[in-house]
């Protein structure tokens, strides 16, 4: 029989319940076996959720408090050695420890999965790191998903995943542990086994990269160690194709293999003419990583061709787990009905694989008024006016070839700032926030609730401005920032202003442990209809001599802290956000405000997976990036942020950015990160972030003073700004001036000696 199956179900709640549970047991409100029983109903009412929406095998083991990886590490008994944890006696507190960290203990590292929004745990690996089957946690699962008469199928993170998602902290290699590991994992899938459990997915997504030899390699032996245990192996897939692998994939001794035929289609063109008999092949036809409703149709068309080949070995699944999708369009309420019709959270897309199965097994006739409202959708996006707008494509349509061009090359253009700006050796600034207080965020909700005028809402956020710029002044910033006072966050507050967006109300998804973010959602094309930002900017202006940077989320930013239409290419998409954007700068000039800052902290984390994508990446975000702030003045000065990245394998393209300055966080690395930018010779200015404002501590001046020093050893002094890491919204007042102070105090001693 073909049937459907998950890969994986939000596990936040549709109204975040886990969260508020985690944040109030962290608080010391809630006790832990209140949190345990909670999360057990939550992951309980999942579960009937999912079978009752026609998911024949439902994910077991997926719902973690806090992290999958981390309770990776649990299953396997391989907790970081530096915590003194047994993970056999592992309790909650303990758990959130290695998760967050306590008084004794920095919390593990936390990076993104693959190329989503979602922060996992990093492993930390040592050549004595031991394993030992540790499954205890997970039968109970499997037990209780039994008890209310749910198919489990257990998930695990693949053995060679987990390794290589680690990072080795003495220098061995990882790949060295993979023996010991996979003995641990046999130990889990013979317990599975013992509980009757017939399928157990094993996720490799790693199989979506580029895998050296030896990593390639490494698979055979694992899974002929695992396949000796009487369980069926699912050998799941996700984020991009695995063709390249085909080989190795064929010839390894699963029961299945599940691909994400979303985010690449042709691989299944690949597979099908040697798909080993007998394998089941799930077919990731619902994208788990969007938020519009499937064209039923186009699916059903390559669910046949599968079908025809495999009979009842196809089963029907989403792209990759629905941890990535928002959870229920239903509660949307206050959503236009036309928009809301295109759009398919986790329940919907669950409820689209059902529809599927019934077309797939049963014929077309079986789902004709469902293939017909789905076709009805796709060409209402297709055809809507509020989808399509003239006046954006023809824009496009004429853009001069060096629209993306600066007027002059760098070098004249710094003389030409520099006859203007007037400023010192070693100029100060910040990165754009200041602290948004209780009471900026208390007026804010006052204003959206109704109860705030605009015209007091304007003065309040005059007044924080105010306060932001008096402060600076005090402290004797050269570039002063207005503080953003006004922006709840920095995608949504331009998202808000363009055409083509639309906000969910509890489209949440999780970013890590308890914290989730809402991305807007791009429907369609976007243009700005009118200046976003330049009254906050010019009236902070009217408030000193300073030259006021402006400040603006750059596009590739608000493209990937957004859910993008999947009906026009991203970079078409992209530049859509930098032409608007490049209105508002324009806009910013012609007020008067001649240095503009156009934050990219993003840029890298689009990087595909793949590295032969990344060159065509980095050509059509590089572009949009420079369009977004080209046709201004020589001498108006543009600046760029990046947050904390792995900038030595992209410095070309940064370059080409051709921003006139760019600030980066670096004070993490130690100046590392600028060492590289100092040996690639980046041609124009640049402000290594001098501390950390991550944290509350007040960095000392000889701090400082060491990572300046440092800096002017690679960067010459007539191209060094200086500033902190990133934005300052997160502190609070007295650290802020502080910090900053002592920033100051250095510069001005610095530029003495120089
Ligand atoms: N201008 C933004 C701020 O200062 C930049 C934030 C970021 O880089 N993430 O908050
Ligand atoms: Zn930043």
């Amino acid at each position: 029989m073909s049937i459907v199956h998950n890969l994986g179900f939000p596990r936040i709640g549709a109204k975040r319940e886990l969260k508020f549970w985690l944040e109030s047991y962290w608080k010391g409100e809630l006790p832990a076996e209140e949190l345990l029983k909670n999360a057990r109903g939550l992951r309980e009412k999942h579960w009937l959720l999912q079978r009752g929406a026609g998911v024949d095998r439902v994910p077991v083991g997926d719902a973690a408090l806090y992290d999958h990886v981390l309770d990776a590490l649990v299953l396997v008994g391989a907790l970081p050695k530096r915590f003194k944890l047994d993970a056999a006696s592992l309790d909650l507190k303990g758990y959130f420890t290695l998760a967050r960290g306590d008084a004794t203990h920095h919390a593990m590292e936390m990076t993104k999965w693959f190329d989503t929004n979602y922060h996992y745990l990093v492993p930390e690996w040592r050549a004595d790191t031991a394993f030992f089957a540790n499954p205890a946690r997970l039968v109970e699962q499997v037990r209780e998903a039994k008890a209310l008469g749910v198919t489990a199928k257990p998930v695990l993170v693949g053995p060679l995943t987990l390794l290589w998602l680690g990072k080795s902290k003495d220098g061995s290699q990882p790949l060295e542990l993979i023996a010991k590991l996979a003995e641990a994992y046999v130990g889990v899938l013979e317990a599975l086994a013992a509980e009757g459990v017939d399928w157990v997915q094993i996720d490799e997504p790693i199989l979506a990269l580029d895998l050296p030899a030896e990593w390639r390699e490494a698979f055979a032996p694992v899974y002929a160690k695992l396949a000796e245990v009487r369980v069926k192996l699912l050998l799941a897939t996700y984020f991009g194709s695995v063709a390249q692998h085909a080989a190795l994939i064929a010839a390894l001794p699963v029961a299945g293999v599940h691909l994400d035929l979303t985010r690449a289609p042709e691989q299944l063109d690949a597979f099908l003419p040697a798909w080993p008999e007998n394998r089941v092949l799930s077919a990731g036809v619902v994208n788990g990583r969007n938020v519009w409703r499937t064209g039923l149709s186009a699916a059903l068309v390559q669910l046949e061709n599968a079908r025809q080949k495999l009979g009842d070995k196809l089963w029907i699944a989403p792209s990759c787990s629905l941890l990535h999708s928002p959870i229920d369009v239903a509660q949307e309420t206050e959503l236009d009905v036309e928009l809301k019709t295109w759009l398919a959270f986790a329940v919907q897309k669950l409820n689209e694989l059902k529809l599927l199965k019934r077309g797939v097994v049963n014929g077309r006739g079986d789902i004709a008024n469902e293939l017909a409202a789905s076709d009805f959708v796709q060409a209402s996006r297709r055809n809507s006016p509020r989808v399509h707008r003239l006046e954006v494509a023809t824009r496009l349509a004429k853009l001069a070839p060096n629209a993306d061009r600066r007027d002059s090359a760098y070098p004249l253009r710094a003389k030409k700032q520099a006859a203007w700006l007037k400023l010192p050796l070693l100029p100060t600034t910040t990165i754009g926030s200041f602290p948004q207080t209780a009471e900026i965020r208390a007026a804010r909700a006052a204003f959206k609730r109704g109860e705030l005028s605009d015209a007091d809402y304007k003065t309040a956020m005059q007044k924080e401005i105010a306060l932001a710029v008096r402060e600076q002044e005090a402290l004797g910033i050269d570039v002063p920032v207005h503080g953003e006072a006004e922006r709840n966050d920095m995608v949504e507050y331009f998202g808000e202003q363009m055409t083509g967006y639309l906000f969910t109300r509890h489209g949440w998804v999780q970013s890590y442990g308890s914290r989730c973010v809402k991305p807007p959602v791009i429907y369609g094309d976007v243009a700005r209809p009118k200046a976003m930002t330049v009254e906050w900017s010019a009236y902070a202006q009217s408030l000193t001599d300073k030259p006021m940077k402006g400040m603006l989320t750059g596009p590739v930013t608000m493209l990937q802290w957004s859910f993008v239409r999947d009906d026009a290419p991203r970079s078409l998409v992209c530049k859509q956000l930098a032409l608007a954007l490049n209105d508002e700068v324009l806009d910013l000039e012609t007020a008067g405000i001649r240095v503009i800052q156009i934050d990219e902290p993003a840029l890298r984390e689009g990087l595909p997976l793949k590295s032969a994508d990344w060159d065509g990446y980095l050509a059509w975000a590089g572009e949009a990036f420079r369009l977004s702030s080209s046709g201004v003045d020589d001498a108006t000065q543009i600046h760029t942020h990046m947050c904390y990245s792995e900038f030595n394998d992209i410095l070309p393209a940064i370059a080409a950015l051709d921003a006139d300055v760019i600030t980066i966080e670096t004070s993490r690395s130690d100046m590392e990160l600028l060492t590289a930018f100092g040996d690639f010779e980046y041609p124009n200015e640049i402000g290594p972030g001098v501390y950390d404002i991550h944290s509350p501590r007040i960095p000392a001046e000889e701090e400082i003073e060491r990572l300046l020093t440092k800096a002017l050893a690679v960067i010459p002094a007539r191209r060094l700004w200086v500033n902190p890491d990133c934005g300052l919204k997160t502190r609070g007042w007295p650290e802020v001036k502080a910090a900053l102070a002592n920033m100051m105090t250095v510069t001005r001693n610095l530029r003495e000696k120089l």
